[in-house]
């Protein structure tokens, strides 16, 4: 018999949520209803703590004063969706209470992080703990609905890779099956308190984004079972989702897997987060939490034996595992393994937390998406591809040429996708990095960051934009699933990427809003295909290919002069910025809003063709007005009017002025990298850092450009990198480290020729940080910067004598 308590609150779903969530077809209106009512009143005697695991944020649980006996990974249901660790501390409470030190993490939800990015956050967290913890026997993962599904997806995963997996498991009501073809999706619809199977299935839709409802990782009722960890399953009789767990029991069994499972009758999905009003919750818990514990124990016994050996030592002269760890796969990453590879430095590798290479030009899918920069400038001098199709690359042609470099130069065999970079600390006594990954850790004697500038999503902090009700994300992002024909459409921000997409997507809206801050400078593109006869030459005949890239390399270092040396030469282009305004923009008033009231230069400068006739379209309005709030389905500007709005695309831009981000770097002494940057980042010349030996970076502080390639930037950073690792060898030096004061002399120069460049007129730009001091461009010419970076000044390095 169940408790009257289990009938009453399986009545009042039925009769309350369940209609409310069938007719939810937004995901943000069933986000919202699913977390209405989330407050679980945490007992004194736990603590409760936000906190982050592998960079992802989450909650602590743990009990005051009390050693914790295990530790657990709570995984929470939502649909995939919606939901949190703070929705579900039923759960992790309930476990912190019997003795269990709980993270729950907040891992990233649909539809905005559709499949698999859920489960990519699981695996980053878990093998975190793993690590921390020094292995996976004392840890076990729960997870209720979709958590639980996903607890399973992460057991294949870590099972293909070959990861340590948990002591045990225990899976809560799981979704397992996201083709919903149980029987009991349609026999329980009626006696379900809170799904129809309509509901089930969007929700699945809205994860997948398009991918295949049966995959295994998707569905893990369709995976291979063998060797899971024991395993137990609580499901209620007449959930619609019932099926997903007497089918995962009956194949988990079949393929051997230690299954415990109970049916509960009455009670309803998920019932255990009722736990503070149903015993059956209750019940349920304290049996999951016993059989976990049993595990963990047993685990404990099995692992004693191999514990006893001794642990591992890095002698002071060990030899690294590799010589050289390059974080990152972008263009600077790749520049790099190719150089080292050509040098004949064969120990090395590059991380890279995704499963694919590309970085800038893998991430950025939207419309239109092109490079600024001419297709034979904006590639590496060291791999000429002679067949761009035009003058200024598109990005899947960028991202085709990125491939191809890997295969060209044999890469693969170097490359460790989906291993991202979690903690790099420097060991005194060895010389050497330790290097933790998502992957595990192994000991680097160089450490070189190319994790790119631009790949951290700004998202404003506009009032009331949490409350928007309809689909929202970042250019950088891009929602390929969703359509945007008919739609109104509301688009943040006139940067780079939003002149890029603002017209391919504008033939397909029915009414386009254009919220501007600042009008941006635009000038015309000079941009053609490039014929077959152009392309032959440049083929074979190298001397025509390289006057090409010198013609295009001196037209655009022009540029510095009037960025950095006069301003005012920079009225050549203010003309013909005018003039592109005149022709393109007939009416006067649209041209008011659309003219700069700075210096061009001061911001980046954008060149385009489309951008400005594409505003003169009836359906298409710039507003200047500031946004005042964002609301469920408008936005209401500072001058009161409320414009609809039923998607919100972000073109603003990416926080730039702290490149490394959350990447935890540990130097000397203990010193965190982001602590000794607290006041704004500094490096000599953006690639060394004092007190972080044999730690590089490409793409560092004050090394982009407001004119001209970055890849000329990186070239001749890279070639500084492979110099001083390459006469190390030679030398028999152990370690190089910049020295304090020259570092801060060289950053003192350079902050005061920047005081004097066209960023320092007086602009609101990414390139500024909090301080206003500009720590990301380099203030002159290329060729200059490459110059200083040709030969190594060893006086500006101590440097450490020792085996190579
Ligand atoms: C939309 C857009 C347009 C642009 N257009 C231009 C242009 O027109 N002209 C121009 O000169 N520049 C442009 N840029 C700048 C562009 O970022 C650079 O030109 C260049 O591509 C950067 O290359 P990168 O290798 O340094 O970094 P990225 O391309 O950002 O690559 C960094 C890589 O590091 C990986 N990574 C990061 N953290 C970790 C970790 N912890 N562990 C493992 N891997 C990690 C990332 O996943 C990524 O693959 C543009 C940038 C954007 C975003």
């Amino acid at each position: 018999m169940a408790s009257w308590q289990a009938h009453f609150i399986s009545l009042l779903l039925r009769t309350t949520f369940k209609p409310r969530l069938a007719k939810a077809l937004e995901a943000a209106d069933a986000r919202r209803l699913l977390e209405s009512g989330a407050a679980h009143k945490v007992p004194d005697d736990l603590d409760v703590q936000p906190g982050e695991v592998a960079g992802i944020p989450g909650e602590w649980v743990v009990q005051h004063g009390s050693a914790p006996r295990a530790n657990l990974l709570h995984l929470h249901g939502g649909g995939y969706f919606a939901c949190s660790a703070r929705t579900h501390r039923p759960y992790t409470c309930f476990f912190a209470a019997q003795g269990f030190r709980v993270f729950a993490p907040n891992y990233r939800l649909a539809p905005e992080h559709p499949f698999p990015a859920a489960i990519d956050d699981a695996q980053h967290v878990y093998l975190s703990l793993v690590r921390s913890l020094g292995g996976a026997q004392a840890l076990v993962v729960t997870g209720d609905s979709a958590g639980g599904g996903l607890t399973l997806a992460l057991m294949q995963r870590l099972r293909e890779a070959q990861q340590p997996l948990p002591a045990a498991i225990a899976l809560f009501s799981p979704w397992t099956d996201l083709a919903t073809t149980g029987p009991s999706a349609i026999e329980n619809e009626a006696s379900c308190s809170m799904f129809v199977s309509e509901a089930i299935r969007r929700g699945a839709a809205g994860y997948l984004g398009g991918a295949d409802a049966l995959h295994p990782h998707a569905s893990p009722l369709y995976a291979d079972m063998r060797g899971l960890p024991p395993m137990l399953v609580h499901a209620a009789e007449r959930e619609a989702m019932r099926d997903d767990s007497t089918r995962l029991v009956e194949r988990a069994r079949a393929a051997g897997v230690d299954v415990h499972f109970k049916l509960w009758p009455i009670v309803h999905h998920d019932w255990q987060m009722f736990q503070p009003f149903i015993p059956e919750a209750r019940e349920s818990l304290t049996m999951a939490s016993a059989f976990l514990r049993a595990h963990v124990a047993q685990a404990a016994v099995a692992t004693a034996a191999a514990a006893e050996a001794p642990a591992p030592h890095v002698a002071r002269n060990a030899a690294p595992d590799v010589e050289v760890c390059i974080v990152g796969s972008g263009f600077s990453g790749l520049g790099m393994a190719i150089r080292l590879e050509r040098a004949g430095i064969g120990s090395f590798c590059v991380l890279e937390q995704h499963g694919e290479i590309g970085g800038t030009w893998r991430d950025n899918t939207y419309p239109g998406c092109t490079c600024d920069i001419p297709s034979h400038l904006y590639s590496l001098s060291f791999a000429p591809k002679t067949d761009w199709s035009r003058m200024y690359p598109t990005q899947p042609e960028i991202r085709a040429y990125l491939h191809d470099c890997v295969a060209r130069f044999d890469l693969a065999k170097r490359i460790r996708l989906n291993t991202r970079l979690e903690h790099a600390a420097y060991d005194e006594a060895s010389g050497l990095w330790t290097v933790q990954t998502s992957g595990g850790s192994f000991s680097a004697r160089f450490v070189v960051s190319a994790i790119g500038g631009l790949h951290r999503p700004a998202i404003p902090a506009l009032p009331g934009i949490e409350s928007f009700a309809g689909p929202s994300f970042h250019s950088a992002r891009w929602d390929h699933t969703l359509d945007l024909k008919g739609k109104h459409v509301a688009v943040i921000g006139t940067g780079a990427s939003a002149i890029q997409f603002v017209p391919q997507i504008a033939a397909q809206v029915a009414q386009l809003d254009l919220y501007q801050r600042t009008a941006p400078w635009v000038l015309p593109k000079l941009d053609r295909a490039i014929g077959p006869r152009e392309q032959w030459a440049l083929r074979h005949v190298p001397l025509y290919r390289t006057l090409w890239r010198w013609r295009l390399y001196w037209r655009q270092e022009m540029l510095a002069f009037g960025f950095a040396v006069k301003p005012q030469l920079l009225d050549r282009a203010k003309k013909m910025g005018l003039r592109l305004l005149r022709k393109q923009v007939p009416s006067e008033e649209l041209r008011a809003q659309l003219t700069p009231s700075y210096q061009p230069g001061c911001k980046r400068i954008l060149i385009s063709n489309d951008y400005f006739p594409t505003l003169t379209q009836p359906h298409v309005k710039l507003v200047t007005a500031g946004i005042r709030e964002v609301r469920p389905h408008s936005v209401l500007t500072d001058d009161g009017v409320e414009r609809r709005a039923d998607v919100i695309i972000y073109g603003t831009g990416f926080q730039a002025t702290n490149t490394l981000g959350p990447l935890r770097v540990t130097g000397r002494g203990g010193v965190r990298l982001d602590e000794a940057w607290r006041g704004g980042m500094h490096a000599y010349y953006g690639t060394t850092v004092p007190g972080f030996p044999n730690f590089f970076m490409i793409s560092g502080p004050n090394t982009g450009l407001g004119h001209n390639s970055v890849i000329f930037m990186f070239e001749a950073q890279i070639g500084y990198v492979l110099d001083c690792i390459a006469t190390m060898r030679q030398r028999g030096l152990r370690t190089l480290e910049v020295r304090a004061h020259v570092e801060a002399d060289h950053n003192e120069a350079l902050q005061h020729r920047l005081r004097r460049t066209v960023w320092a007129t007086g602009c609101r730009s990414w390139y500024l940080d909090a301080n206003g001091r500009n720590v990301t461009l380099w203030p002159g010419f290329t060729f200059d910067y490459w110059r200083r970076m040709r030969r190594i000044d060893w006086r500006a390095y101590r440097t450490q004598a020792g085996p190579v």
